[in-house]
């Protein structure tokens, strides 16, 4: 790196020039992919915002100047599903499962029992902890949700902390029947649609339910998202993680912004993604952390659905922070190109929360990009498990 650099203490326009490769998203620029790949590259930051981007030799003048020195730039990555707001960790259970020990913990009641007894302090430094580890990888954008507190208190407490640090907070109470409502699942998903969501609604965007054999089936997930929808939350859906159901369906009826997992999928659950505004999310990181069958990528997308690429960061069953890894998970073992998989990580993510801010690097949207090691973005998967992110600006300002 050369000449000044873009940080908080940088003011007037800057440009990172000499970018060997720069991916905006925007069809409509250079090489007309979905990616708008322009070669030998520049792009101007004026504020929190993009403002202009296009070949180095007709770039404008600037205040400030920084040489890429041929790398590539990417949008920041736009991780649309995590569960940060937890205490505890899961390192016997991971062991035994990859070890073929049988285990018996409680799985995510073990978290929720450690996120009960934890302090606001300690759920705000474990959340801020885990937030600068994805920054660090190049998440710009990170959607997050409750869901290990399963109690009026806990549930608003998570959502409030959360919303102190993230604008995409989602409720999830109905991550599984509280332990406490074990014998009157019927009584807590009220408690869902009623106390809680009262409670909760304030701190939250977005409604989720996982919608699941052993968790909620469709006629409580369909009650759960429409009190949400009530109150002025709207839906995304846990869907088709571990067998099929009724959860893709129900998402795409309810124009829920995202089905999340959708790892078994009839043919009607592919029709009805690609007939509507759902996102299908794919979250690698849980296929590989439980030794499960993969998300066929390549089905969804030569069906012309709308494909998201994201971490389901959470103690459990993904515990990676790391959009690099995902994208490299899904060349290798979900029929997607790399071209694909980063759109998905960016512009996907995007989609998946409903967002034209974010995930692009065009005139206007927010001036979140991360500078890599490498001349293309093909690295990502290309070169799997080596920090190749570099720098990282958000909202125009240089934090990695
Ligand atoms: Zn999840």
């Amino acid at each position: 790196m050369s000449s000044t650099t873009a940080d908080a203490s940088t003011t007037g326009t800057t440009v990172i020039t000499n970018i060997a490769s720069l991916v905006t998203n925007d069809p409509s620029l250079g090489d007309g992919s979905p990616l708008g790949l322009i070669r030998d590259a520049a792009v101007v930051i004026d504020g929190d915002r993009i403002a202009w981007t296009g070949e180095s030799r007709e770039a404008p003048a600037t205040d400030n100047r920084i040489d890429a020195a041929g790398r590539a730039v990417i949008p920041g990555f736009v991780d649309s599903h995590s569960h940060l707001v937890f205490a505890g960790d899961r390192t016997q259970e991971f062991n035994a499962r990859m070890s073929g020990r049988a285990y018996s913990a409680g799985g995510i009641r073990t978290t929720v029992a450690a996120t009960r007894a934890a302090s606001d302090e300690e759920l705000e430094r474990n959340l801020t902890r885990y937030l600068d580890e994805a920054l660090r990888q190049g998440t710009t954008t990170l959607e997050t949700k409750s869901g290990y507190g399963l109690t009026v208190e806990d549930e608003a407490r998570a959502l409030r902390i959360a919303s102190a640090h993230t604008d995409e907070v989602t409720y999830l109470g109905a991550h599984i029947v509280s332990p406490d409502h074990a014998d009157d699942p019927a009584g807590y998903v009220a408690l869902v649609t009623g106390e809680m969501l009262d409670a909760c609604a304030p701190y939250a965007r977005w409604i989720d339910v996982f919608c699941e054999k052993g968790a909620f089936d469709g006629d409580q997930a369909r009650a759960i998202l429409t009190a949400g929808r009530a109150k002025g939350l709207h839906p995304r859906v846990h869907a088709n993680q571990l067998t099929y159901g009724p959860g893709v369906r129900l998402a795409v009826e309810l124009d829920a912004a995202s089905a999340d997992h959708c790892t078994h999928l009839t043919d009607a659950d592919v029709d009805a993604l690609a007939s509507g505004a759902t996102v299908a999310t794919l979250l690698p990181g849980a296929e590989f952390s439980t030794r499960a069958q993969w998300p066929d990528a390549r089905r969804l997308l030569d069906a012309g659905v709308t494909v998201a690429l994201s971490t389901d960061c959470n103690p459990g069953s993904s515990f990676t922070s790391s959009v690099p890894f995902c994208i490299a998970l899904a060349v290798r073992d979900m029929g997607m190109t790399p071209d694909e998989a980063v759109w998905s990580a960016t512009a996907g993510g995007a989609r998946a929360l409903r967002r034209t801010d974010v995930g692009r690097l065009t005139p206007g949207a927010y001036a979140d990009l991360a500078l890599l090691d490498a001349p293309s973005h093909v690295h990502l998967a290309y070169r799997p498990g080596v920090p190749l992110v570099r720098r990282v600006w958000r909202r125009g300002v240089r934090v990695v």
